[in-house]
């Protein structure tokens, strides 16, 4: 079974089916999802979907774009939130300097301030990263990210800073844009990331796989990311399943 575990259906666009959706994701052979918080409000609610759904679990944290609703007393919410069994990460957090705000002093003060709330509440990372590469690694050696783990989500860098986070002993998180007819930088990054370091993520409802390219993503899309990903590695659809599902167990620790 896949595990999704990147995903955001406490998103407004999943209102109208989410929970017909969710019901078809075990005959889809969707084992297991991440839903995760990309704000105060998303973490409350990706919390509230892990208490729902047995398989479904959450992940907390506040997106480099939503840092400015931070504060030193309602990042407090994360402590509470990760004393729960089925928190499984602090995430996502990061840098995304592809929008001019909030400028890349305030993202990164709370990039480090929730890093170090990780390695207190001693939970991985689920980092988010674009447009920020130089940034993002200078944060993680200087918070030696690699007592932590984690993983860097929707990865988009080169396969040179896919090894760097892979030295690190994060994994990489690979979804739809690796069925992009443009999708030849992701193409090399899994060609040469060692299969024991690579997650499957949908980050839906965005990055929906070819073809389903631009409408509304969700897990049972996945099987296209698996069938592109098994060509590349030459090993069987089978075999990327079973590995990207322990890999995520064993980063996220569930047993
Ligand atoms: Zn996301």
């Amino acid at each position: 079974m896949i595990f999704d575990t990147h995903a955001h259906y406490d998103d407004e666009q999943f209102d109208i089916d989410r929970e017909e959706l969710i019901a078809s994701f075990k005959e889809a052979g969707i084992g297991n999802v991440t839903n995760i918080g990309a704000n105060l409000a998303g973490s409350q609610r990706s919390m509230d979907l892990a208490h729902k759904y047995d398989f479904f679990y959450a992940a907390v944290g506040v997106h480099p774009s939503d840092t400015e609703e931070l504060n030193e007393e309602n990042i407090k919410a994360l402590y509470e939130w990760s004393r729960d069994e089925k928190c499984v990460a602090i995430g996502e957090i990061g840098l995304d300097y592809h929008w001019p705000d909030p400028t890349p002093e305030v993202q990164k003060k709370w990039f480090v301030r929730q890093l170090q709330i990780a390695r207190k509440v001693k939970l991985p990372v689920i980092i988010h990263s674009r447009e920020a590469a130089a940034d993002t690694l200078q944060i993680m050696h200087d918070e030696h990210a690699e007592d932590i783990g984690g993983v860097v989500h929707c990865f988009s860098y080169s396969k040179e800073v896919a090894k760097q986070c892979v030295d690190m002993g994060f994994y990489i998180g690979i979804g739809g844009v690796l069925t992009f007819k443009n999708g030849r930088k992701m193409v090399e990054v899994v060609e040469n990331t060692p299969m024991d370091r690579i997650l499957l993520e949908t980050d839906c409802p965005y990055l929906a796989p070819e073809p389903y390219r631009g409408k509304r993503n969700n897990s049972t899309y996945l099987p296209y990311v698996v069938t592109k990903m098994a060509q590349i590695k030459g090993i069987s659809e089978e075999e990327v399943i079973r590995i990207t599902t322990e890999n995520a167990k064993r980063m996220y620790r569930i047993s």
